[in-house]
């Protein structure tokens, strides 16, 4: 470690803020400190604000969390230009990144973010090092970390949300792939012989026969609701377990009332579950993890999604002997943003050891 007196550019005990950017921008989160439970900060914006905007509420936002959190006295009078010691900041974006250039390829719906330098405005206010992530990179690092893969140097972090993605810390670091687009499962073919129709529902991308339209978490929803509207039995249930509104329903209700033996919902989970175990199955006999971290809204349907779920992915490799794990993430709904923050953390340790 470098000690007191080294130059200005020494970021070894530099403070540490993770950021969360979702909602397209219109939620913005904080914490400080790397630390599962630690204290948060909000900001919410009416619109998809465009980058220099957001950029100007998110320093307001960290100057905030900073002396709140007593890292800092107050916000210094020289903001803009010269903080008083460099600060460590990761950012786990809703959105499309390139990690390595800590550039973002687009944060849908707000407009203007294609190419946008988000790590060198961040750099320019706090010094860095400043670790630009998507969302989904962020979790699974957290959960690799300090989460349900914690202790593994191999996590397959698979997130159901709106849409699927899959985050890969492989030999204990993120893997990002070449253009940082790793893990993109959503639009991963589960073939003419998948589920639904010979063709499979249409996908948000325009083809049919992919992952997301199947197997996210909205799409369990949005499919129990689509076939219950022919089955009052079904309806009635459904309306039952989501207190009278439908379309709040959950997909780990969906997975419940598939549980409990209503026909509709069996077919919408199984369908999921036809067209998951495979291409989980795959990208265990590709990747050889550890652990298999389920994240979103069903992390925590162990009896009712993870468990048939990893009795699928095990039946699609009957000769694999010891077969890793398929577990649900520990971190939701934080995971993302304590990853933000882990990710700054190991990037200012990284730097101290360099300047060592
Ligand atoms: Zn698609």
């Amino acid at each position: 470690m470098a000690g007191p007196g080294t130059s200005a550019a020494d970021t070894s005990a530099a403070p540490v803020v993770g950021i969360e950017i979702a909602d397209g921008g219109t939620r913005l989160v904080a914490t400080v400190g790397a630390t599962v439970g630690a204290r948060r900060w909000y900001t919410r914006l009416d619109a998809p604000p465009m980058p220099a905007e957001a950029v100007g509420h998110l320093n307001a936002l960290i100057a905030r969390a900073l002396s709140e959190s007593g890292q800092i006295a107050s916000e210094p009078a020289t903001a803009d230009t010269s903080p008083p010691a460099p600060v460590a900041v990761g950012v786990a974006l809703a959105g499309q990144v390139d990690p390595a250039r800590g550039v973002v390829r687009s944060l849908r719906p707000a407009d203007g973010w294609e190419g946008f330098g988000l790590a060198a405005a961040l750099t320019e206010r706090w010094g860095g090092p400043v670790v630009v992530r998507t969302t989904t990179q962020a979790a699974a690092l957290a959960e690799a970390r300090v989460g349900a893969g914690r202790g593994h140097t191999d996590v397959l972090y698979v997130a159901l949300g709106r849409s699927i993605a899959a985050g890969l810390v492989l030999a204990g670091r993120v893997y990002n792939g070449a253009r940082g687009r790793a893990g993109e499962l959503a639009h991963w073919s589960v073939g003419p012989a998948g589920p639904d129709t010979a063709n499979g529902p249409l996908c948000a991308c325009g083809a049919r026969g992919h992952l997301e339209p199947i197997a996210s978490a909205q799409a369990l929803v949005r499919r129990m609701i689509g076939r219950a509207a022919d089955h009052p039995a079904s309806s009635a249930a459904l309306l039952a377990i989501s207190g009278g509104r439908a379309e709040a329903a959950s997909a780990a209700q969906v997975a419940q009332l598939a549980a409990d033996g209503d026909p509709i919902a069996r077919a919408v989970i199984d369908e999921a579950l036809a067209a998951l175990a495979p291409a989980l199955a795959n990208l265990i006999g590709a990747l050889d993890p550890g652990v298999v971290v389920i994240g979103g809204p069903l992390a925590s349907a162990r009896d009712t999604f993870l468990g048939p779920l990893a009795d699928r992915v095990r039946a699609q490799r009957p000769a694999e002997p010891d077969q890793p794990a398929l577990v649900g993430a520990d971190l939701e709904p934080a995971a993302a943003l304590i990853g933000a923050a882990v990710g700054a953390a190991e990037a200012r340790d990284e730097q101290g050891s360099r300047v060592e």
